[in-house]
């Protein structure tokens, strides 16, 4: 989703933000790889999401500002937002937003939608979460939000990504999880870390789709193969890897979902190609 703020957008004269727009001070950056990295900022006070929803966002470096799609990665119930962003070279955003410090403004669009989020699935006992690349940025979101536990017994967050490196953020995301006072019971108990790489040697290599298709995945993780019954899903990629997932998904029986029809399973593109 990419989008400039539309000249109509009316302008606060003394600060130049537009109105339906949010200015908000950085708090923390933290690089991963020399493509990927997180940064949190301060939360408005009157901004309410539902974990797993996304939001445009942008830098006041232009009069009129490149704005882009991004999930939000902290849950609903959290005092910051966190994002987890992609360093495209040349990006006409994250060339410059990969240089942001804490004490720096971003810009953040009011409205915030999306159709990974809870309310677009049916009750189930399981809820897999398919992510690759920085498509795992809703996931982070709804594995820190209790209500996720309470709709499900079980939840499965696969992120596979090429090299190892590029599996840190969701590691340290899930290993702070463990130990959260308000989720960590809940994560404990109930969830799976399921990281894969795809070009290098690493306990768990492939895609999903290709371990889903050899029974691995689930000999793995010691769990019946996906069913319409029990399971749910939540997928969050590439074009090629929603393609191939989504297809998955509906051999085993599911159905896609949203927001006005929830169903078995929802899909979100984690960039557009
Ligand atoms: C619904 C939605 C949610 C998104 N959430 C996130 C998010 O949480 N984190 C994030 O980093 N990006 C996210 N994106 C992508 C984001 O909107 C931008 O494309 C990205 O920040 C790069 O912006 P840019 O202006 O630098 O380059 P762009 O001109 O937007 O992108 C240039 C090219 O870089 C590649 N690319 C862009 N984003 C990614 C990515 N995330 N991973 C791999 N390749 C990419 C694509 O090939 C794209 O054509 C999301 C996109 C959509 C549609």
């Amino acid at each position: 989703m990419h989008d400039t703020a539309p000249l109509s957008d009316a302008v606060d004269a003394a600060t130049h933000i537009p109105a339906g727009v949010y200015a908000e001070t950085v708090t923390e950056v933290q690089h991963y790889t020399d493509r990927l990295f997180r940064f949190r900022i301060i939360r408005p006070a009157a901004f309410r999401f539902r974990s797993g929803e996304f939001v445009m966002i942008g830098l006041p470096n232009a009069e009129r500002p490149v704005y882009r799609a991004y999930s939000i990665a902290s849950p609903s119930w959290d005092e910051e937002i966190e994002f987890f962003s992609i360093k495209v070279p040349g990006g006409p955003l994250t060339e410059h937003l990969q240089r942001i410090r804490v004490g720096d403004t971003v810009l953040m669009r009011k409205k915030p939608t999306g159709t990974l989020v809870l309310d677009a699935l049916l009750p189930g006992k399981r809820v897999y979460m398919f992510s690759t690349g920085t498509g795992i940025a809703p996931f982070a979101s709804l594995v820190r939000d209790p209500e996720t536990y309470e709709k499900f017994d079980e939840v499965i967050l696969t992120h596979t990504c090429r090299e190892v490196a590029e599996l840190e953020y969701g590691v340290e995301l899930v290993r702070k999880l463990m130990d959260d006072e308000l989720v960590g019971d809940l994560a404990r108990a109930q969830l799976r870390h399921y990281p894969t790489v795809t070009r290098e040697p690493y306990p768990v290599m492939g895609r999903t789709t290709e371990l889903m298709a050899s029974g691995k995945l689930f000999a793995n993780l010691g769990v019946p193969p996906i069913g319409p019954q029990d399971d749910r899903g939540m997928i969050c990629g590439s074009m090629a890897m929603l393609r191939d997932t989504r297809e998955a998904l509906e051999g085993y029986g599911l159905i896609e979902g949203s927001n006005a029809q929830p169903g078995s399973f929802v899909v979100e593109r984690a960039f557009v190609d």
